[in-house]
């Protein structure tokens, strides 16, 4: 193995799986978080969000298992719930349930506290990784090609000092500062894509029996500018239930009063949502977030960027979280970050942003794409973000009625498999017929031929 060094800046989901990755490439790899990092699952200040419920997609439960062998099995014995995405969870898109049938969709539903104290465990088991709290990243040091390492300074106080590296990695999240240290070394800063949905989020926690419903959580989706509100509840370790409940807009923002927020899911379609937060004894008051909006920075297309530096996870993309999207494409650009950095690190940068975006590209798509089917939310509308909206909503409505529809829905959005897969002439037959269209073989072809160029297949 080389003598390398790597640092990573920030100790969450991007950066513990980025150590994870590296650790074999890298004979050391120094995590600094500026956070005091507790010594088990518990909420931080870096992290506000893990008071909220969320969902690990069936993708980013295959590559955390990947890079940590046995962790499911783990996380399990700590009270996560191990689930048939299909057949355990209730998916409430249109107006009914996708039918339960077995997929072999693995899911997991588990607290955020919980993977973060599982990674954080295995990560600083790894030979060769230390995990350093209480410090900040404030900087970098370039020597007019590389990046050679970073500032790092202890939060109680006290001078930074410099750590050299080979490789320093940015995973500091949403609010990271990235391209402004770009532009301090002299870079342009990447292009930000910006979709601001307005959506706030209010979350409660209930006490969960086990064995007392017959579903492990529900997902109720918002649908366009007809039904701008939703929520999700996911039984999780502690025997508990997390719900967050989200409008689209400040005008649809769920009540923060404990009345108001369980009467908020009445509205919902399936009443199974309503009828649990009514019976389930609740563990503390409703909390409420309001999020910026969700950003893509386009490090791929920058023409200069410095060597030895690149930015994982939130850092790079941050999603609209109604899509529960961020902990898998963080993870997923982590482990491409170790398979491009096998290949050595001169010029990774650019071979690894190049692979990230590819990571980003769908399901981005899909988040932005996603929110600009409320009349309300600015940003780039063409024709085909239009007939892709239209066509969602079809297979939504579709998916209530038909369990091959529904499971194909739900391995596109849980990053199984590529959206172009919805447009397969089998499931384009049963969506134009489960939404009641009448449908001859000349329709069928002729929507695949649009759908086809729409989507430059
Ligand atoms: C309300 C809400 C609900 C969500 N629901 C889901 C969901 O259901 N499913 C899903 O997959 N995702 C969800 N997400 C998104 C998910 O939380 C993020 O995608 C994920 O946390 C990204 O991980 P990260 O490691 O990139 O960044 P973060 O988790 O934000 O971590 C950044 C880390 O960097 C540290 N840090 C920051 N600045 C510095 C510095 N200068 N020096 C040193 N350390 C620093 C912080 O302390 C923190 O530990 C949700 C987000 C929100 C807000």
């Amino acid at each position: 193995m080389p003598h390398h060094h790597a640092i990573v800046l920030g100790a969450s989901i991007a950066g513990l799986t980025a150590a994870a990755a590296l650790h074999d490439i890298c004979d050391r790899v120094t995590v600094f978080d500026r956070d005091t990092l507790p010594d088990g699952p518990g909420h931080r200040r870096g992290v506000p969000q893990s008071e909220h419920a969320h969902g690990l997609l069936a993708r980013g439960r295959a590559v955390i298992e990947e890079l940590f062998p046995g962790i499911v099995t783990e996380l399990a014995a700590a009270g996560a719930v191990p689930l048939d995405i299909q057949r355990d969870f209730l998916w409430v898109f249109g107006d009914r349930a996708v039918p339960r049938v077995e997929s072999g969709l693995a899911g997991l539903s588990l607290s955020r506290p919980l993977l973060e104290s599982a990674l954080r465990r295995r990560v600083a088991a790894l030979p060769g990784v230390t995990i350093i709290d209480g410090h900040e990243a404030t900087g970098l040091s370039f020597d007019g090609t590389r990046v050679t390492g970073a500032t790092v300074r202890p939060v109680a106080g006290g001078a930074g000092q410099e750590v050299g590296a080979d490789l320093v990695v940015d995973a500091t999240g949403r609010g990271n500062r990235g391209p402004a240290w770009l532009a301090e070394l002299g870079f342009e800063r990447p292009r930000e894509e910006r979709i601001d949905s307005g959506t706030v989020y209010v979350s409660r926690d209930y006490r969960r029996v086990p064995g007392e419903q017959d579903f492990a959580g529900i997902l109720s989706s918002p649908g366009g500018a007809a039904r701008p509100y939703g929520g999700v509840v996911i039984g999780v370790d502690g025997d508990r239930w997390m719900v967050t409940l989200l409008g689209v807009g400040a005008d649809q923002a769920p009540p923060t009063d404990p009345d108001g927020y369980r009467d908020f899911a009445a509205k919902f379609p399936d009443p199974r949502f309503h009828r649990l937060l009514c019976d389930a004894e609740p563990l503390g008051d409703p909390m409420r977030l309001r999020l910026p909006a969700s950003v893509r920075r386009r490090y791929e297309r920058l023409t200069r960027l410095p060597e030895r530096f690149v930015s994982v996870g939130d850092a790079v993309c941050s999603f609209n979280p109604a899509y529960a999207q961020g902990m898998t494409v963080a993870v997923a650009q982590a482990r491409e970050l170790g398979l491009v950095a096998r290949d050595g690190l001169d010029g990774l940068p650019r071979r690894y942003y190049a692979r990230a975006a590819r990571i980003i590209d769908v399901p981005w798509d899909m988040s932005a794409g996603g929110d600009l089917a409320y009349p309300h939310v600015e940003g780039p509308r063409t024709r085909r973000t239009e007939f892709l909206n239209a066509y969602v909503a079809r297979v939504q409505a579709a998916s209530g009625h038909d369990a091959v529809v529904g499971r194909r829905f739900l391995e596109v959005t849980n990053l199984m498999r590529p959206p172009q897969s919805l447009m397969a002439p089998p499931i384009l037959a049963r969506v134009l017929r489960g939404s009641r269209q009448r449908v001859s073989q000349k329709t069928i072809t002729s929507t695949t031929s649009t759908v086809k160029a729409m989507t430059h297949q």
